[in-house]
Parts: structure tokens; C-alpha cells; sequence
């Protein structure tokens, strides 16, 4: 493997170093107040001339053909999207983030961690074989470790960003009220309540006598009490915190039981028969949309549809869904690419319908929710991907955000209409070149390199996955150590935090002018190849170069001024 040296052209964009690391707390993948903070300053950066090139900016290109070979894999087990079932299920996953929230609150004391049924939702989904596309039935445990791991991280409180002396003093103070209580109403062996009760004290009578500590001080402290109290703590909460993840996963069994009778219910009414699962053929075949197991009832004029300067409101029963209308003509054209089983149209809005409501449930009510878990890289990389790796398609990505034709998604029921392969963990490539930019889900990001190694392994036709993930340390996620690692590594490239940008995760449906935001954090780039692969694809010093070109937002704008 070639040393890269971009440092005699660039010194903003670095080879992996550790001298270049950034800050974990920079790097929080659940603050959300971070994105907020982002689009303000987006809000606030935009010229007119900005929304001018926005509008001229290219979003995908479909034009781009693939030759990636896939084993072709089995038909998608899920029923055909119909807006009654989303609907309901889109009720029922509502609620269940409510009842999230109170059981957190009942049982520990806390606000359900930010996001973290997202996260809970796509961990969730590696290993299940159940029948709902979006509800866990049938996972290899009930506890999930993202679940488990998340709220623990805020027992006894959870510590927000500490912004001043006083707020430090705050915290710790909360802290130890927090901690006392836990002592006083939870099954701690003796030795465990000794150790925690002596620190609480030791911290509480610092807190009295100690007027003069400066923020240091109070972080030291915090850091102490944490590093002494926490082990006994989270083993002091561990049965609670496992019985929330249980409670979840049982709620969402009875969720997918109620969703898969109403479903099974409304297809007997247009009585369509639901075929047995079929083994998947094994054959080599060029890349296609996943195959349904079962039509579609044609559900006509169930939507309508009204265009309000330049976004589109779709209605169904009263539940409007609102996207911009260059993204419904994007997919217009996917469909009209993808979709084999409606040369009428008739079926495109019920199922654009599904598709929004879909992933608006999976997204979460609140505004910027999801936004980190869909953010895409900009369509200027996406371009040299495919013109300097010969890449064509994306592992992680859904209609709404794809820059190909070609990708792999999250719900393999809506989306293969509109030219998703399904999920990636369920699609068996043996040639081809990928970009991969996975929802920051330690779980399913360990999944992700799991998979490709093995792809890799198998295949002696050329492969390669440019994987894209954020440089989270303190601690490194095993994802990140594991691709450091590999044998099929041939190299790694540092983009710091603040210097590049990603596409919002909401653009589909958000304002054109808050389409980019800067990354809080640094993106490491591997470059996963077998011989073949690295023989035609392989991370030249040439072809880095304008990789990492194009992630300077300097060049989109130079690029869209040009067009
Ligand atoms: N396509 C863009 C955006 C990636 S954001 C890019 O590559 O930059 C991550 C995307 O992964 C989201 O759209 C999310 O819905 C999708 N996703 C989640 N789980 C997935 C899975 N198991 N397989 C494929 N895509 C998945």
C-alpha cells in the first residue's frame, strides 16, 4: 500500500493521524441541539445567490449505469405497502415513542436519551427475521445492547454539555442527589453502597466548603465521582434498564401481530392470495430492484394530491404528507426506471403516500429528528466516485436521498418501486465498486464491515466498498478498529470536522436553502478492496486527490457556478 501525500497540496485534508483527532464531546452523535445549532448557521449563511445555485445543483444522476452482479438473493417477505396499514402503523409506532419516553421516566428517573429508539429501531433490524419491516419480532436477543447501553449512559442523570462554572457545580450537585437516591431505593450489595455512599458524602462536603473551585475543578470532580460511583450504579440499575429494553421489544411483537392481521385483512378484500416464502435462487444476475412475493391491490384515488409553491402536499384520510416537487419528480423517475407492475401510474401516489409515511415514522415527530441518521455526502463526491472509483451504487440510502439508481435501503417493501436492492445486510454483490455511508449506529456499522469482509472473501471478481464514518474516538467504536485493521484496507484518509459538509437527511422535504451543514465531526474514509478490485479501483494518490477535492464545499460552489 502507497504512502498518500495530500499534505504538500492540502494541508486541511490529512492522512489518519492521531494528532488530528477531534474531541468526543465534539462529536455526540445525540445531540440533536448540535444540528439545530447547524442549520442556524446555515439559515443565517445563505445569500440569495446561494438558493440561486441550490436550484442548479444536481441531486442524482440517473443516467449513470451500473455493472454491479449480484447473487441474486429471495423475493422480500413483507406485504405490499398500503396507506390503511402505514397509517396504523404509523399510529402504533407513535405511541410506542411515548411509551418509550414514560417507562424511562417510571423506571429510571430520565428522559428517554435523544434519538435513541432510532437507533434502537436500525440496531434492531441486523439480526431480525420477523415479519414487520419496521417493528423488531424475531431478533437473536430481547435486550439490545444499543438500547441497554444508551439509557445506562444517563443513569443516574444525564450530564449535559457543561457550559459554565455554575452549570458544572449544578451537575455535580445533581449527581450526588442522584446517586444518594439510587443507594437509598435500589439492591446494592453492602460493599457497592459503602463505596458510593463515602464518595457522594466526600463530594457533597467538597461542594459546601469549596467556594473558590474554578471549572476545571468541578470537571475533575465529576469525572471522579463518575469514574468511582458508575460501575456500581449501572450494576445497581442493570435488571430495570434490561426490563425497558424487554418491555420494548415485547410491545413491538404486539404491534407487528396487530399490523400483520389488519394487513392479511385488507388483502383479502381485494382477494389477493399471500404466497409462501420462496428460497433465494443463488443465480449471478446484474443488479435489480428486490422482487415482491405478492401484488399490490390497486387502490385507486385513495390520495390526493395539491401543489403549493414548488412542494406538494399528499393526502390520505386527513394525514397530509408534504415533500418538494423536484423530489417527486425524482421519484417519478425512479419509478418509471424501476417498477414493473404499474405501466398505468396508477399505483405511483399510494405508494409515494407509504414511502413518505414511512419514513417520516422512522425519522421521529420532532423537527431535525433523524437528520444525523440520514445525512448524505455531497452529490459532488458522489460524482467523483463514480467517475474516479467506477462507483454506482450505495450501500446505506433510501429514494429520498440516493445520488444512483442503484442502492440498498432500510424497507425493501416501500422502496423497491422506487429501485432499492433492500437492505444491505440481505444483498450479496460479488462484483462491483460501492460507497458506503451507514446511519451512525455503532451495532450496525460492526454489521456493515462484517458483511463486506465476508463479501470480499468470497468473490474473485473485482470489489471494493469506500466506506465513509465518522472519527469517533474516546472510545473507538470496534467498526472503526475493525476496518484499521483489515486485511482488504488499502487505505485511509482523514477529512476533518468543520472543513467538509454533509446533505441534509431532510431535504426531501425541507427548505432548498438548508440542504448543506457542516460535519462536527471528522469522516475517516477506508478504502475495502480484494486485488481485483484495488487492480481497477484502487486509492491512487491521483484519485484521492480529487476525492478529497471534491469534499471542499469551496469546489461544489465552483463546480455549480460553472453549470
Ligand atoms: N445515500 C446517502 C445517505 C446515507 S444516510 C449516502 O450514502 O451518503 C443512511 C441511509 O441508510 C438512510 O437513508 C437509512 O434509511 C439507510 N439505511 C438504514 N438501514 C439500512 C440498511 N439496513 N440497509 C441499507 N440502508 C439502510
Amino acid at each position: 500500500m502507497e504512502a498518500l501525500d495530500v499534505h504538500e497540496n492540502n494541508e486541511n485534508f490529512k492522512e489518519h493521524s492521531p494528532l488530528t483527532e477531534t474531541r468526543s464531546s465534539d462529536l455526540d452523535p445525540s445531540t440533536s441541539q448540535t444540528a439545530k445549532r447547524k442549520f442556524a448557521e446555515i439559515e443565517t449563511n445563505n445569500s440569495p445567490q446561494d438558493t440561486k445555485l441550490f436550484k442548479a445543483e444536481k441531486f442524482w444522476d440517473f443516467s449513470l449505469e451500473s455493472d454491479v452482479v449480484v447473487m441474486e438473493g429471495a423475493p422480500c417477505i413483507f406485504l405490499p405497502p398500503i396507506p390503511e396499514v402505514e397509517f396504523f402503523r404509523f399510529n402504533l409506532v407513535k405511541q410506542m415513542r411515548d411509551e418509550y419516553q414514560d417507562i424511562c421516566k417510571q423506571n429510571e428517573g430520565i428522559d428517554a436519551p435523544q434519538e435513541s429508539f432510532n437507533r434502537w429501531l436500525l440496531e434492531r433490524k441486523i439480526t431480525d427475521k420477523g415479519t414487520d419491516p419496521i417493528l423488531p419480532t424475531a431478533c437473536c436477543n430481547d435486550v439490545s445492547p444499543a438500547m441497554f447501553r444508551e439509557i445506562i449512559h444517563d443513569v443516574p442523570i444525564r450530564i449535559s454539555k457543561i457550559k459554565s462554572c455554575s452549570d458544572a457545580r449544578r451537575q455535580l450537585f445533581r449527581y450526588g442527589e442522584a446517586a444518594k437516591h439510587m443507594i437509598e431505593s435500589r439492591n446494592l450489595s453492602l460493599e457497592s453502597r459503602k463505596v458510593v455512599k463515602w464518595h457522594i458524602e466526600d463530594t457533597l462536603s467538597w461542594l459546601r466548603k469549596e467556594q473558590n473551585a474554578v471549572l476545571t475543578d468541578y470537571l475533575n470532580r465529576l469525572a471522579h465521582i463518575r469514574r468511582q460511583c458508575g460501575p456500581h450504579l449501572v450494576e445497581a440499575a442493570r435488571f430495570s434498564v434490561e426490563n425497558i429494553c424487554k418491555k420494548m421489544y415485547f410491545i413491538a411483537q404486539e404491534n407487528a401481530k396487530k399490523l400483520l392481521d389488519k394487513h392479511h385483512a385488507v388483502l383479502r378484500l381485494y382477494k389477493i392470495d399471500v404466497p409462501a416464502p420462496l428460497q433465494p435462487s443463488g443465480k449471478l444476475c446484474p443488479v435489480k430492484p428486490v422482487p415482491m412475493l405478492c401484488a399490490t391491490p390497486m387502490l385507486t384515488n385513495s390520495i390526493t394530491q395539491v401543489a403549493i409553491k414548488g412542494t406538494v402536499s399528499l393526502t390520505y384520510n386527513a394525514n397530509t404528507l408534504r415533500i418538494n416537487h423536484r423530489y417527486l419528480e425524482k421519484l417519478e423517475q425512479l419509478y418509471r426506471c424501476s417498477c414493473k407492475d404499474d405501466p398505468t401510474m396508477q399505483l405511483f401516489l399510494p405508494r409515494v403516500w407509504c414511502l413518505l409515511r414511512r419514513y417520516q415514522t422512522f425519522f421521529g415527530p420532532n423537527q431535525y429528528e433523524g437528520i444525523m441518521l440520514h445525512g448524505a455526502l455531497p452529490t459532488q463526491v458522489f460524482q467523483c466516485l463514480h467517475d474516479t472509483f467506477g462507483v454506482t451504487m450505495e450501500c446505506f440510502a433510501s429514494p429520498l436521498n440516493c445520488f444512483y439508481k442503484h442502492y440498498s435501503s432500510a424497507f425493501a417493501d416501500t422502496d423497491t418501486y422506487f429501485g432499492s436492492s433492500g437492505p444491505i445486510l440481505q444483498f450479496f454483490p460479488v462484483r462491483g465498486s460501492f460507497e458506503a455511508n451507514a446511519p451512525f449506529v455503532e451495532e450496525l456499522m460492526e454489521a456493515m464491515v462484517d458483511h463486506f469482509e465476508k463479501l470480499l472473501k468470497q468473490s474473485n471478481e473485482p470489489l471494493s466498498f469506500i466506506v465513509f464514518v465518522p472519527e469517533w474516538r474516546d472510545p473507538t467504536p470496534v467498526a472503526l478498529l475493525r476496518m484499521e485493521n483489515s486485511a482488504f484496507k488499502r487505505k485511509q484518509v482523514l477529512i476533518p470536522a468543520f472543513e467538509h459538509e454533509y446533505r441534509s437527511g431532510l431535504h426531501h422535504a425541507a427548505p432548498q436553502k438548508e440542504v448543506y451543514h457542516k460535519a462536527v465531526h471528522g469522516t475517516l474514509i477506508f478504502f475495502l478492496q480484494n486485488d481485483p478490485g484495488f487492480e481497477l479501483w484502487g486509492p491512487t494518490q491521483q484519485r484521492l486527490r480529487k476525492l478529497i477535492t471534491a469534499f471542499k464545499p469551496v469546489a461544489r460552489h465552483h463546480n455549480r457556478q460553472q453549470d
